[in-house]
């Protein structure tokens, strides 16, 4: 903890709710700067509702997640795209 937010790594449970593969080493270009990493390596903001993970280049927000009781809110608007390690298919 430093500054208020921790890596993207906080994300792993709550993105492991929606999505069947690991996303944290999933890696992402920034809108903001054009910066390419992990979500892993992101800023994460949990003092918001939800989780906000913030460019570690730009500070631009990449990813906003938030949980209801029975739904959840993702918004990926700071994210150009995502590419996810998938297993090889034969
Ligand atoms: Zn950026």
């Amino acid at each position: 903890m430093s500054d208020g937010y921790t890596d993207g790594n906080a994300l792993a449970g709550p993105l492991a709710e929606i999505f069947a593969v690991d996303l944290t080493t999933a890696v992402g270009r920034c809108v903001g700067c054009g910066l390419v990493g992990p979500v892993a390596g992101l800023r994460v903001y949990d003092h918001a509702p939800g989780l906000v993970a913030r460019c570690p280049g730009c500070d631009e927000v990449i990813l906003r997640l938030v949980r209801g009781p029975d739904r959840a809110w993702l918004d990926l608007r700071g994210t150009v795209s995502l590419q996810i390690a998938l297993p090889t298919v034969a």
